[in-house]
């Protein structure tokens, strides 16, 4: 995993280590959705909240949609369509799940402590996603980071794509997601935001990656909480 040290908060971006997950979902997959066994994901969204010693039964995520929709959750809501999760309650750890796509935390740097998670790709970035979960923490300073995500090394798109975000933001027919969302959090306010800048796609033994490998492949994510 890699740690976002944010005092007050649990933050971490996961990686494929550390799970029971066999061949192409090996090992950390967090999603049943591309095809891999229930009863290992369960286990492997058990391990990864036990490695940051929050409680797996109040973990909450959505089915993820690739929109602007950010839902409050409570210990252990699951399944509900959005993109992102925010609470103000302590050790609720909450979930966004990704592979190439950005997986965001937000946080409030005052009281009441609150954090958010999102689930970015271009179109809940051009949609907004990132404004809706800096609208959900509500006023005041705040912290931001962005995990593994498809770099500008590595991510081609289309000029339909690429005419969503700021021109110099492609170059040769690649987007710079990671700049395009720190630049999203930068227009909503927050004051400080941090990069892992790690390209899913260049590291098969770390990260998940659909650019490179397809439909059938595991998830990573980020995990957040309110300590
Ligand atoms: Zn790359």
């Amino acid at each position: 995993m890699i740690f976002w040290d944010e005092p007050g908060y649990v933050v971490a971006f996961t990686t494929r280590i550390g799970g029971v997950s066999d061949g192409v979902y090996a090992s950390l997959n967090l999603t049943h959705g591309t095809g891999d066994d229930a009863e290992n994901v369960e286990e492997n969204r058990r391990l990864a909240c036990e490695a940051l010693d929050l409680p797996y039964e109040r973990l909450a995520f959505n089915r993820q949609v690739h929109s602007p929709t950010v839902h409050r959750a409570g210990p252990g809501t699951r399944g509900e369509p959005g993109d992102g999760l925010w609470t103000d309650e302590p050790r609720v750890p909450l979930l966004a799940m990704s592979a190439d796509c950005l997986p965001i935390a937000i946080t409030r740097s005052e009281s009441p402590r609150a954090i958010a998670v999102l689930h970015a790709g271009w179109r809940g970035l051009s949609e907004g996603v990132v404004a809706a979960g800096v609208h959900a923490l509500g006023s005041g300073s705040l912290a931001a980071v962005i995990g593994p995500a498809i770099g500008p090394c590595c991510y081609e798109v289309g000029p339909e794509v690429s005419g969503l975000f700021d021109h110099d933001l492609t170059v040769d027919g690649k987007l710079d997601l990671w700049s395009a969302a720190e630049r999203a959090l930068r227009a909503a306010g927050v004051e400080r935001v941090e990069r892992v800048d790690l390209c899913t796609r260049d590291y098969p033994q770390l990260f998940f990656s659909h650019r490179r490998d397809g439909r059938a492949r595991g998830v990573q994510g980020v995990i957040g909480a309110v300590a």
